[in-house]
């Protein structure tokens, strides 16, 4: 459902990822760990539309994500193709960018409702239908200021989710947690996972959590992919020094 093609991206100077290509099957639970600074947030976010590749290309759903064909010339996309790919994929990012003045359940039928053009009936239900999924369901009328981190959280997820996305992107959604309120969203992405359905591409600090419920670990250090492999694999016997080095650090 997802491919990386060659892909590098650089900040001026700086780059950040350089060669990456990376298959993500339908269904799929791909974690993605390594060290800070190693690009992991910038993988997630190319393919959330929100930086562009320097070079190489990304496919979503069978189509490109950043360029279009004219000919046998590859040229970026326009910013309506962008805006549709980008309905096929949910994000959650570490900062949970709710609508502050919205309730709850505002916040999660914002986008159905602007963008697929649901009616106000239709897009609560979904709505409501998202919020008991993440055990929110008696805080539909309360503002995000009310809630705590894990439960704001847990709204962000609703409000990707009830996009019915192709692919979950979650990136550090645990990071800006208090450690005792990591534990409830963990348990959400979980049950998300075990229905199966969606790809996700999980970028985690948590490698519990990515042992548990990946399919596929995927370790990047210094802008490449070291290693990657079932989660036995990656953590039962890594085989780069480079990944037996990172998780000596989880010992
Ligand atoms: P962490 O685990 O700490 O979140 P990461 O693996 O997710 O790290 P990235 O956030 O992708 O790493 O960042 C990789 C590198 O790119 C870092 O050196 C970062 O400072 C740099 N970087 C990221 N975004 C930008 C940007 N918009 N402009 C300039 N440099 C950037």
């Amino acid at each position: 459902i997802v491919k990386y093609n060659d892909v590098t991206k650089s900040f001026g100077e700086l780059e950040v990822l350089k060669g990456i290509n990376l298959e993500i099957g339908a269904g799929e639970k791909a974690a993605v760990i390594g060290p800070s600074g190693s690009g992991k947030t910038t993988l997630g976010r190319m393919l959330m539309t929100l930086e562009e590749p320097t070079a190489g290309t990304i496919e979503l759903d069978g189509e490109l994500l950043w360029h279009r064909r004219d000919g046998d010339r590859l040229v970026r996309a326009n910013e309506k193709h962008l805006h549709r790919m980008r309905n096929k994929v949910g994000m959650v990012f570490q900062h949970f960018n709710l609508f502050p003045h919205m309730t709850v359940l505002g916040n999660v039928t914002e986008a159905p409702r602007k963008v697929l053009k649901l009616s106000k009936a239709e897009a609560e239900e979904r709505a409501v239908a998202m919020l008991v999924k993440v055990g929110l369901g008696d805080k539909l009328d309360v503002y995000p200021a009310q809630l705590s981190g894990g439960q704001k959280q847990r709204v962000a997820i609703a409000r990707a989710l009830v996009m019915k996305p192709k692919v979950m992107v979650f990136d550090e959604v645990t990071s800006a947690l208090d450690p005792e309120l990591v534990g409830e969203v963990l348990e959400v992405i979980w049950e998300i996972a075990e229905e199966g359905e969606m790809a996700m591409l999980l970028i985690t600090h948590e490698m519990e959590f990515a042992r548990e419920i990946a399919d596929r670990v995927i370790f990047g250090a210094d802008g490449l992919i070291v290693e990657q492999g079932p989660p036995e694999q990656i953590f039962g016997s890594p085989e780069s020094e480079r990944l037996q080095q990172f998780l000596k650090r989880f010992r």
